[in-house]
């Protein structure tokens, strides 16, 4: 196969995906950025702020994650489909993979995992993190399903990617 016939193949492959999978440019509400700068612009603020950065990381995720949810409501009938929603649009704007691996709706309490979350990716390979990472998907989360119970969850992620697990996994309960 001749070179130019790859790239015409790479570059169907990558106009089908987009006309398939929503995506934030096609809706002219946002632009598209790289894991690696995501993680350059996390790293600049510890530098320079020191570890309370992360807690700005952390709350700058808590508001998308409330408008995400304001957001999807209004396009689903029950909170199941909400949760349904959360994951495929995410997956379509290559947050990760999210999987509600446990939801408990009388104690307002469980486990989301996400598969190559975003946060995590941008990394170097040969510097794993002794502690998890994902602080601006966790104030996300944090929003998003506080909105979703009506009532303030504390979201705590028990492994990430970006310490060499196999994916990233937040549990969550009510704010004591
Ligand atoms: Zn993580």
């Amino acid at each position: 196969m001749m070179l130019s016939q790859v790239v015409e193949m790479a570059l169907r492959h990558v106009l089908q995906r987009k006309i398939s999978e929503p995506s934030l440019s096609m809706q002219d509400e946002g632009f598209e950025f790289r894991f690696v700068t995501f993680q350059d612009l996390k790293s600049s603020l510890v530098r320079i702020f020191g570890s309370p950065a992360r807690a700005i990381v952390y709350d700058a995720g808590i508001e998308p994650g409330r408008r995400s949810f304001d957001r999807m409501v209004n396009e689903t009938k029950s909170k199941e489909e909400v949760l349904k929603l959360l994951v495929s649009r995410k997956a379509g704007q290559n947050w990760g993979m999210i999987s509600v691996e446990s939801l408990d709706w009388q104690t307002n309490s469980g486990r989301i995992s996400i598969q190559d979350c975003f946060e995590a990716r941008g990394r170097k390979e040969t510097q794993l993190s002794v502690e998890p990472s994902c602080d601006f998907f966790k104030g996300y989360l944090a929003g998003f399903l506080s909105a979703l119970f009506r009532s303030d969850v504390k979201v705590i992620e028990e492994r990430c990617m970006a310490m060499g697990d196999a994916l990233c996994v937040f549990a969550f309960r009510p704010t004591p």
